[in-house]
């Protein structure tokens, strides 16, 4: 059997990219900054809405980096982290100096715990130190539970850092993800609902914070002729060819929300006569997700030999990518000496969860493909 690979999910292009490249080449701009730069975060502006100010960066690893720096993050503070999460969450914490402190997802929207965020603020207020910032996430493309989070956050006058990484288009009452925070933050990685090739992005509220996101990405230099520093900077500024792609790539970001979200309904309707599997779906319809990955959780039957792992196996064995649950951070060897609050709700979903191939250009013959693999695995005839 020589099939050809079907990945988790790829970039897809859409037709412009090339023009734009070709542009910057023509006008020999192809370092950090430039035009291109600049036409990708009008787009974006625009794009988002709500009075957006957005700083292109090199990947959203620095951005959520960046967003700390912003928000005067700094040795020895501590910060509230989502734990069912990417890496890059809670990595740029530890490059402050800083400690994580993870709380515990709720079963909803698999993003932040509301309680479990209350009762962590208030010990560590009572241990005698308020924590700086809150980062987060929307999960998978669902977004958090929006009020709940932003009630602790603004009862405590904590700010919070939106990872809208994974949730470029999705939104909550019709605002999008990435513009209810102090700062958003975005991420064009390959993999994600539209690329750079390598990228990403701070969202803020003011002219003023994305110039100071532009100066710490531009090695902080002061006004002068020579170099001049009187703050640590860093190089996180986004490349000009990269911007170019994302003009192209942002033209057909609509078209890529309508095209994963139709695939999160072949799922479901392919596991609607299958009990032992539910679909990851929005509880309710004030919440829009752009579904990035379509994702599953599989209660296990030992007897049918039925598991999450069981079937991730079998679609390997069809050269079909599918994954597990991303690994809450608490239970990384990494970060589990530091505090966790919860339960064991983003434990569990990584127990039982897994992610299905969710690209935008699927094709027909590859998503029967996928079809088969399920109906085989779960015995439907
Ligand atoms: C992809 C991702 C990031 C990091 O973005 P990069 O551009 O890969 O650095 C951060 N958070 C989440 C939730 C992500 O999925």
């Amino acid at each position: 059997m020589n099939k050809s690979r079907i990945y988790l999910s790829t970039s897809h292009q859409g037709g412009a990219e090339n023009g734009y490249i070709q542009e910057a080449l023509l006008q020999n701009s192809i370092s950090t900054g430039g035009e291109q730069v600049n036409g990708f975060e009008e787009d974006l502006e625009q794009y988002l809405g709500q009075g957006s100010f957005v700083a292109g960066l090199n990947s959203g690893t620095s951005a959520i980096h960046l967003g700390l720096v912003l928000l005067g993050v700094q040795a020895g503070d501590e910060v509230l982290c989502q734990s069912f999460t990417f890496s890059a969450s809670a990595n740029p914490i530890l490059y402050q100096g800083a400690t994580p402190v993870f709380i515990d997802s709720e079963a909803e929207t698999w993003n932040l715990c509301p309680n479990a965020l209350e009762k962590a603020i208030k010990e560590r207020i009572a241990k005698g130190k308020k924590p700086k910032a809150i980062i987060a996430v929307h999960l998978y493309g669902v977004p958090y539970h929006i009020e709940a989070i932003h009630r602790v956050a603004n009862e405590y006058e904590i700010p919070v850092l939106e990872d809208a990484a994974e949730a470029l288009g999705s939104s909550y009452k019709g605002q999008l993800c990435g513009t209810f925070g102090a700062l958003g933050v975005l991420s064009f990685n390959g993999n994600k609902i539209i690329t750079t090739s390598g990228g990403g992005a701070v969202i803020s509220k003011s002219k003023e914070i994305k110039e100071k996101a532009v100066f710490y990405a531009t090695q902080s230099r002061d006004l002068a002729a020579h170099y001049q520093h009187s703050e640590i900077g860093y190089n996180y500024r986004m490349s000009n060819i990269c911007a170019a792609i994302g003009r192209g790539q942002i033209q057909v970001l609509d078209r890529h929300v309508t095209l994963r979200r139709k695939m999160h309904e072949f799922y479901v309707s392919l596991f609607a006569e299958i009990p032992s599997v539910t679909v990851f779906t929005v509880p309710n319809e004030d919440f829009h997700s752009n579904y990035w990955l379509t994702t599953i959780l599989v209660e296990p039957n030992p007897e049918l030999g039925i598991s999450a792992e069981g079937l991730r196996l079998v679609f390997e064995q069809e050269n079909v990518e599918s994954r597990p649950l991303w690994k809450p951070m608490h239970l990384q060897p990494v970060f589990e000496n530091y505090p966790y609050y919860g339960n064991a709700v983003s434990q569990s979903l990584f127990e039982k969860g897994l992610c299905l191939p969710s690209s935008s250009n699927l094709t027909v013959n590859e998503k029967e493909r996928i079809e088969r693999v399920i109906s085989s695995f779960f015995r439907v005839d």
